[in-house]
């Protein structure tokens, strides 16, 4: 009978376990271990950090499973899909943290791999890989939101290098980025066709960021200005004005990636709490059931649609990892994840009653304060990565082929 690769994937995955569990700092396993909360996010700030997180960092970037999918000509482990699977399952099955996290790795990777030079590829993909260089991305404007194309960042040829005036917004996290993937304008008589995709070091003489805060409390992202950047002529990825091509195709990235990250966590609504055991304890229970039987209901169906969200997000990442890569179909999945996140985040708060309302101080628990931030931090969920309504849009044209309103 034929075998279909199955002894071997079994071999990976006893390969894997063995492994992981060999590899995993001990200091990461015990309860309230001290390590930066900046540390998985690597960069330049840890470069020679024994951070356990680091540590974590360097020994699976050296294995070449911090991107598993990637050739192992830049570092990466050069797996195949099923083997990727396997490694993530048995990830997750050890409860093991991520080596890295990174735009670097989600976003930027991916679209070098498609669209850099070889010397481009070599120079940057494996340090994304090592966690040396912590990305940003520099997408918006003032001026340019989901009309992303009216961008107006200069970029001249200096005939040595490149100069670069203007100024981005909501730049997640510039003020503790290395560098920064931006979108510029060199050709200002044609819209699309006048961008070029650029990369910036974001130590070079010239580079201004601000923070902005958010209602959340936090302040992730900032105001990004460039005045007179140098940049080298190298620096530039694709064609000159081809630029757009390659925003997009790192947008679907991007829409991908943050709908895997939906559903718990810091990022979005709430914590990774259960919400139905949540809403037990503050609303107590009849029967073995959640008391309240109309949040009963609205706290099942949540769970439910997340249920068949993550059902639906699988599939299609194993037909994306299959075939091209993300398509347009990912705004479907942003649209519905924020959608869920935020569904998620008003019935935490809801089932906390005025608990659910902390902002800080003793009379709130950290997982109430967690929950309040976290609603509040949910909203942006239908913001980031492209708002829910130019997903839709996206969707209508690109997936449905419904023709453009005029
Ligand atoms: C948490 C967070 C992190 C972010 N991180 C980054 C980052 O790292 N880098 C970066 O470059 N940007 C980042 N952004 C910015 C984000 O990409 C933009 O906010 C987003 O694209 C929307 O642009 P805008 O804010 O200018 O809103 P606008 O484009 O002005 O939209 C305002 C409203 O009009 C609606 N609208 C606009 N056009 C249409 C249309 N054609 N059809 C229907 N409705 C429309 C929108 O849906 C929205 O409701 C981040 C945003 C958030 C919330």
């Amino acid at each position: 009978m034929a075998d279909f690769g199955g002894t071997e994937q079994e071999a990976f995955r006893a390969e894997a376990r063995t492994w992981l569990a060999d590899n995993y700092p001990a200091e990461l396993r015990e309860p309230g271990v001290v390590t930066d909360p900046e540390a998985i996010w690597g960069g330049r700030a840890f470069a020679g950090s024994e951070d356990p997180q680091i540590v974590w960092m360097r020994r699976v970037a050296e294995r070449g499973w911090t991107a598993p999918r990637w050739p192992e000509a830049y570092g990466g482990g050069g797996l195949t899909a099923a083997e990727a699977k396997i490694l993530d399952e048995e990830m997750a099955a050890g409860r093991y943290r991520p080596a890295l996290t990174s735009f670097g790795l989600w976003m930027l990777g991916p679209v070098l791999l498609e669209y850099a030079s070889e010397a481009q590829k070599r120079e940057h993909l494996p340090r994304i890989i090592r966690g040396e260089i912590r990305w940003c991305q520099g997408y918006s404007e003032p001026g340019a939101g989901s009309d992303l194309a009216s961008l107006q960042t200069r970029c001249e040829d200096k005939g040595d290098h490149w100069l670069i005036n203007g100024q981005k917004i909501w730049t997640s996290y510039a003020n503790k980025a290395d560098w920064c993937f931006c979108l510029v304008r060199t050709d200002f008589s044609k819209k699309h066709e006048g961008i070029s995709f650029i990369l910036i070091d974001m130590a070079s003489q010239g580079v201004e960021t601000r923070p902005i805060k958010l209602i959340s409390g936090e302040s992730p992202f900032c105001e990004t200005f460039f005045t007179d950047v140098k940049v080298p002529k190298e620096n530039m990825v694709g064609r000159l004005n081809g630029g757009w091509e390659i925003a997009k195709r790192l947008l679907q990235y991007e829409r991908q990636n943050i709908s895997g990250g939906f559903g718990g966590g810091g990022t979005t609504g709430g914590s990774a709490a259960d919400l139905s055991e949540v809403a037990k304890r503050y609303l107590g229970v009849e029967g073995g059931a959640l008391a309240d039987a109309d949040l009963r209901a609205r706290v099942t169906a949540n769970k439910m649609d997340f249920r068949a969200f993550y059902l639906t997000l699988s599939r299609v990442a194993a037909e994306s990892s299959a075939g091209n890569g993300p398509s347009a179909a990912t705004s479907i999945i942003k649209y519905a994840a924020a959608a869920l996140a935020q569904q998620r985040g008003e019935l935490m708060v809801e089932a906390m009653g005025h608990q659910g309302l902390g902002w800080e101080g003793e009379a709130f628990t950290p997982a109430e304060i967690l929950a309040t931030r976290g609603w509040l931090r949910s909203k942006g969920n239908s913001i980031e990565g492209g708002t829910s309504e130019v997903n839709l849009n996206v969707v209508s044209k690109r997936v449905l082929g419904l023709p453009d309103p005029k």
